[in-house]
């Protein structure tokens, strides 16, 4: 039997909204298969061509620093190069869907700033990857987990810049829901580091929030958009969920299984630098011109892979349900803010079930609601 939340999720969407819901998860679908082939292109441009050879030959072979400023030139071209599909599944698809409260220019402005930071962070993981293919040719596997450590702590630590790079943020000024997230957090035994209101609404109707690490404490992120549209008690629970992630850990075993994840794309990819050496300039692993097609085998796996990580995730949402159900035990209010953020995010609340199991990091409304039923009424 469905239930009566789903219903209501229904109904707030309306005929209008599902439409644009379920678009939307067939935009999801479209992004990752243009986004391979983009990629595809992407190092066709470089690799046949004998570019990536003679751009590697132009900077001064393979030593550190031209191997540095080759990765650098590869990563920063994909910026300009990744618009047009940035573009089309960024901007216009917020604008089909109503979301977009952005102009073009300010979006170009987020997206470069963004893009300057992943090309950089990136760039720098696979410049030490040639640096460990070079330095160790038989056993650079294990220093290799080593480098994807460390990028792994670099995607981590960068997400509150990314955050912060897009949106500004000011302190929250209703006491009542600081003392009520406060008192949260004393039950959940976490130290309060605040609330910060991120202005989003001047770019996008979409809502969220998160938790950010603040000198040894945890600070509260939201959005202005989810405040306006859950209201306190449904901030309480978002933001219980997210202490359910940290008590249980999620990220970092998140993070050291997408590691593992990204760490054997690198071997496939390995595998794949040895059998074209010799070919359109190439000279193997420690030849940093097979960048494109390390690139490229790496963008195929975790296309791939991720599936992996999206089963893991959607059972780790189940149990910071479960524990946000514990802590603040109303499940009315737990649904009510499930039809609140079904509508703002146009949410399909039953997607197609093979998009779920490939692409959705969390499971779709229509189990969360069910799956919360069950946890308060056993049986
Ligand atoms: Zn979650």
């Amino acid at each position: 039997m469905q239930s009566p939340a789903l219903a209501q999720i229904y109904e707030a969407l309306g005929e209008e909204g599902l439409k644009k819901a379920r678009w939307q998860e067939r935009m999801r679908v479209w992004s990752q298969v243009a986004q391979l082939v983009w990629t595809a292109l992407y190092a066709l441009l470089w690799v046949p061509t004998g570019w990536a050879a003679a751009l590697r030959d132009a900077l001064g072979g393979s030593g550190a620093l031209p191997s540095l400023l080759f990765v650098l030139v590869f990563m920063l071209l994909l910026i300009p190069f990744n618009l047009p599909l940035g573009w089309y599944f960024g901007y216009r698809k917020e604008q089909v869907l109503g979301t977009n409260r952005q102009s073009l220019a300010g979006w170009l402005v987020d997206q470069f700033k963004q893009g300057l930071i992943g090309a950089l962070l990136l760039g720098l993981f696979f410049w030490a990857v040639y640096l460990v293919f070079r330095a160790w040719p038989g056993g650079w596997w294990l220093a290799l987990l080593a480098v994807v450590a460390l990028l792994m702590v670099g995607l981590y630590l960068v997400q509150p810049l990314l955050i912060r790079a897009q949106f500004k943020a000011e302190p929250l000024e209703d006491e009542a829901l600081i003392a009520r997230l406060k008192a949260l957090f004393e039950r959940a035994g976490f130290p309060f580091g605040g609330v910060g209101v991120l202005r989003a609404g001047e770019k996008t109707a979409r809502g969220n929030a998160m938790l950010s690490p603040k000198g040894g404490k945890l600070e509260v992120l939201v959005f202005d958009t989810l405040l306006d549209e859950v209201g306190p008690e449904g901030l309480e629970f978002v933001v219980a969920h997210e202490l359910g992630h940290r008590a249980h850990k999620d990220w970092p075993w998140m993070l050291g299984l997408f590691g593992l994840l990204f760490a054997l794309g690198i071997v496939l990819a390995h595998a794949v630098l040895v059998w074209t050496a010799g070919r359109w300039g190439l000279a193997g692993p420690g030849d940093v011109a097979t960048l494109p097609l390390l690139y490229l085998v790496l963008a195929f796996w975790m296309t791939l892979a991720q599936v992996v990580s999206n089963a893991f995730m959607r059972a780790r949402e189940y149990a910071a349900d479960r524990y946000a159900l514990e802590l603040v035990p109303n499940l009315p209010a737990f649904e009510s803010t499930f039809v609140a953020l079904a509508k703002q995010n146009l949410a399909d609340p039953e997607p197609p079930e093979w998009v779920e199991f490939w692409l959705h990091n969390h499971p779709s409304i229509a189990r969360r609601l069910e799956a919360a039923r069950r946890a308060v009424r056993p049986g």
